[in-house]
């Protein structure tokens, strides 16, 4: 645990856009009006969270967007952040043109509180070996995009575990894995967040979480 404070804070509670108490530490909420499910956790002075919630309503220098190779737009997360996002996020995939799978391209965040949209693309799951590489290297593109960018805070969906298959126990390890490797070496970052849409998400997100400080 060297290096680590880890600390749990589950949250059940409504919050504003104004300074509030959280875990003895008084921070600014980044969530819209809403009920709050989250944990967080510090790791070599980066707060990692999870939280329950929809992406478009995060506060962050970045948002993740699980893309596809041809940023050509579609349901999910993709679709809620084209819609929030306004037709600027679009215009410039348009220009980009596609982005190959486990990669990341950043445009403009249009309309969203965000100075970026990083449009990820993960594999459809398929049960093969190149999964979980294509995974992690999708989620090494973005935080390598954020140091790029000097970013300190960025929110991430849980790629690859909606329309392309990849099963949530499988992702979720992956996933954090990678972003825990990352903020163990020096970042620009201080905050990084994993926005997951639903229970299930959310518990998976928690025991992958668990289980791996458990190990370090
Ligand atoms: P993919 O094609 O990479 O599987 P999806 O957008 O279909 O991408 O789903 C990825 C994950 O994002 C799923 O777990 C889905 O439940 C979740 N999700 C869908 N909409 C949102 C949203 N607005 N905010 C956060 N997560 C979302």
């Amino acid at each position: 645990m060297k290096g680590m404070d880890l600390r749990t804070v589950p949250l059940r509670s409504v919050l504003s856009f104004h300074p509030i108490q959280w875990g003895g530490r008084k921070e600014r909420s980044f969530y819209e009006l809403g009920e709050v499910i989250m944990s967080t956790h510090t790791i070599n002075g980066v707060t990692l969270e999870l939280l329950q919630g929809d992406i478009v309503k995060v506060q962050a220098d970045a948002i993740v967007n699980a893309a596809n190779t041809w940023l050509a737009g579609g349901s999910g997360v993709d679709g809620a952040i084209h819609r929030a996002g306004g037709t600027e996020i679009m215009a410039e995939c348009r220009k980009i043109g596609g982005c190959p799978t486990g990669s990341a391209v950043a445009t403009t965040a249009g309309k969203l509180k965000a100075k970026y949209v990083f449009h990820a693309v993960g594999p459809i799951y398929s049960g093969s070996d190149e999964d979980e590489w294509l995974l992690k290297s999708a989620y090494q593109t973005c935080l390598a995009l954020a140091e790029q960018h000097k970013l300190e805070s960025m929110a991430f969906p849980s790629l690859s575990t909606g329309v392309y298959g990849y099963p949530l126990d499988l992702a979720a390890p992956v996933a954090l894995g990678t972003i825990i490797e990352h903020i163990r070496k020096p970042t620009s970052l201080r905050r990084v967040t994993m926005v997951l849409f639903g229970d299930s998400a959310y518990r998976a997100y928690e025991q992958a979480l668990a289980r791996l400080l458990a190990r370090s």
